[in-house]
């Protein structure tokens, strides 16, 4: 795909067989103003955020289907750690 799209980014690879599954948690009601700086490709049902607020960061994934987009996040890790998860989970070693 040409990288005219303004909102492209990597697509996620497919999970792999012997995978971590990581535990998906409902959007902690905090106030923190969140910033995102690396995500995956809109053009996917799945979306996959890093996220950063108030000093740590944290994955948020969004399943865009046919209402309202679902949105969950992981724990909230040091930057360090949740860049190393957003990674795994591009290669299909977590999700
Ligand atoms: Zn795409």
């Amino acid at each position: 795909m040409a990288e005219l799209w303004p909102f492209h980014g990597p697509h996620p690879a497919p999970l792999l067989a012997v995978h971590e599954r990581l535990t998906w948690y409902s959007p902690a009601n905090r106030t923190h103003r969140v910033r995102v700086t690396r995500h995956s490709c809109e053009c996917r049902s799945i979306l996959f955020e890093l996220c950063h607020a108030a000093g740590q960061a944290f994955i948020r994934r969004t399943i865009r289907g046919n209402g309202d987009p679902v949105a969950h996040e992981t724990d909230w890790l040091l930057t360090a750690a949740a860049e190393c998860l957003y990674q795994r989970i591009l290669r299909g070693e977590a999700r």
